[in-house]
């Protein structure tokens, strides 16, 4: 239901504030040429099972929501980068010491290598969303087929749903890179694409945990969603995360995920509404 009215009112409106018509420079890892071949091997294996297919919404880009509310979305992106890809349960446990909800966007072949942590991360429908983040970690535009930008995106729907139950209905974008082809074939399947105005900066090889904590805090606005990373053990986003978490708090910010942005901004129910339990 709520999904057909986001579809109508996205026509209408498309919230100026929230959408964003260039990319946001991504601040994630790099790819070589021997991790995209193992990663399109990986591709070509089949799907758990067929996804489930969602209605089509808007071709919205969202980087941020409403101005005029206090409330900031904490986001972490798990990328199949194949040199990288680990995952640091540190974040996972200061996020749910601090009772602080946060929108991840897993990587369908991470989240396949990481099976049990999904699981884990699926037990928490309270605080975590668990979107999309493509399979192999591509630079969107630069995937000229759309068939194959469709694969990327119902490949990684198929691993999380058999993991954990849920549908994705958000996807982030590897790099921050989209353009509108791919917003479009990602709208038609039901995806809506989430940017960010806050790059955390935590892949800076001189971000210290100081720096991470200064850094979010004197960027941060109103409706700001914040980008971080859950698979690099060696970034310093955990020690940072709960001097951003009581630092967002004492000025007055409330912390939701994505989807409470959404509703916020658009006025009408978000994805967070349909995270179901595993
Ligand atoms: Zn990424």
């Amino acid at each position: 239901m709520h999904r057909s009215l986001r579809l109508a009112v996205g026509f209408l409106a498309l919230v100026g504030a929230c959408v964003r018509p260039t990319p946001v420079p991504g601040p994630t890892g790099h790819e070589t040429p021997e991790n995209a071949a193992k990663a399109e091997a990986d591709l070509s294996h089949p799907a758990p099972a067929e996804p489930a297919a969602l209605p089509p919404v808007a071709p919205e880009v969202v980087a941020h929501g409403a101005r005029s509310v206090r409330t900031v979305a904490l986001t972490f992106d798990a990328c199949s980068t194949r040199d990288v890809s680990k995952y640091d349960e540190r974040i996972t446990q200061e996020l749910i010491a601090n009772h602080t909800p946060a929108t991840i966007f897993l990587g369908g072949s991470w989240a396949k290598e990481e099976a049990a942590h999904v699981r884990e991360l699926a037990k928490h429908p309270e605080l975590f969303e668990l979107e999309n983040h493509t399979f192999t970690h591509p630079h969107m535009p630069a995937v000229k087929d759309d068939g194959r930008v469709r694969q990327e995106l119902l490949r990684t729907q198929a691993e999380v749903q058999a993991l954990t139950g849920r549908t994705p209905l958000l996807w982030r974008p590897p790099y921050g890179e989209y353009d509108a082809r791919v917003v479009k074939l990602a709208a038609e399947l039901g995806l809506t694409t989430i940017e960010y105005d806050l790059a955390s900066g935590d892949p800076d090889q001189h971000a210290t945990k100081e720096k991470l904590v200064e850094w979010v805090l004197k960027k941060v606005q109103p409706g700001s969603i914040v980008v971080m990373h859950i698979n690099h053990r060696k970034f310093h986003t955990s020690e940072a995360l709960p001097g951003i978490i009581q630092g967002l708090r004492t000025r007055g910010y409330q912390l939701v995920t994505v989807g409470e942005i959404l509703r916020e901004s658009h006025g009408l129910p978000g994805p967070t509404l349909d995270a179901g339990t595993p």
